[in-house]
């Protein structure tokens, strides 16, 4: 166990500068009510829904006590996290040159308008409530349970992890930064032809993520990419032994060292090996001097 916690934090280590941004320290508060149930769905894990407003004791409380936590973070990576406030008196503060919400760390005032209107407006959630209150609902965002006022970081982890027991193996945060980040990787890679650097990332992402159940779908679409670009190297070998056939030793040879390259440690790899034997053997059976 311990041994594979290591490899996926290589694995993650490793995929960071290709990823579009490092994950956040603290919690990472989604953008958009949408967004949070789209992800909710494609990592099958429950939404942790939080209504505030400004001026609301208990909720300052909240954002001091339970969202800093660092047991309480490590948690939030089980979930989708929704911070809900229409209010945006409390400023905003220049982070990287952007203008973020002062009061929620990594999201902007507007996200947190979003996620309330978004929220709000969807039928999801039963009666109406005061703040703050929390609601922990399934990967479509209907509520399973909510509580009113205050709460621990501790009550709070019990009551989500009722939500996951009854949503069911999910993926993690990291786990699914890391393979969205290699699959988004790979198709850069693939448009400005580093096909290598495709293989290998995807590669990595199926070798990092082959156990765990709740990757499988994204294992999968890594695989069908890594897949399609094999089939290309096959097609690639295919010209080069009809150059071959044509007496073109040379453009022969160009293409299998691309695909020798390109595809190193794969099975097609191998593939290109046998084939630049046989262009060696005919280029020296038709040119017997050189
Ligand atoms: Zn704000």
């Amino acid at each position: 166990m311990r041994r594979l916690t290591l490899t996926f934090a290589a694995a993650v280590l490793a995929a960071l500068p290709a990823m579009a941004k490092p994950p956040e320290p603290g919690i990472r508060w989604q953008h958009s009510w949408e967004d949070a149930v789209k992800e909710a769905k494609e990592r099958n894990v429950p939404i942790h829904v939080t209504f505030h407003k400004d001026n609301c004791p208990k909720c300052t409380g909240m954002d001091a006590s339970v969202y800093n936590q660092k047991d309480f973070i490590a948690a939030s990576k089980r979930w989708v996290n929704v911070y809900c406030n229409r209010d945006t008196g409390h400023g905003t503060e220049k982070v990287d040159g952007k203008d973020m919400c002062k009061l929620v760390p990594g999201i902007a005032c507007a996200d947190h308008v979003a996620c309330d209107s978004g929220a709000s407006a969807g039928g999801y959630f039963k009666g109406t409530f005061g703040t703050p209150a929390t609601v922990w609902c399934d990967v479509t965002g209907k509520q399973i349970g909510q509580n009113q006022g205050g709460m621990s970081a501790k009550q709070l982890i019990e009551k989500m992890a009722e939500a996951e027991k009854a949503v069911g193996v999910g993926l993690g945060e990291d786990e699914y930064l890391f393979l969205t980040g290699k699959l988004s990787a790979g198709e850069k890679s693939v448009t400005d032809g580093k096909i290598h650097d495709a293989v290998d990332g995807y590669t990595a992402a199926i070798k990092a993520m082959a156990k765990n159940p709740a990757a499988k779908p994204w294992v999968e679409k890594a695989q069908a990419a890594l897949d399609k670009l094999v089939e290309g190297a096959k097609s690639r070998i295919e010209d080069a032994v009809k150059a071959k056939d044509a007496g073109d030793f040379a453009k022969a040879k160009e293409i299998l060292k691309s695909v020798q390259t390109d595809f190193k440690g794969q099975p097609v790899a191998k593939d290109a090996d046998k084939a630049m034997a046989d262009v060696l053997a005919a280029d020296k059976a038709a040119n017997p001097r050189k």
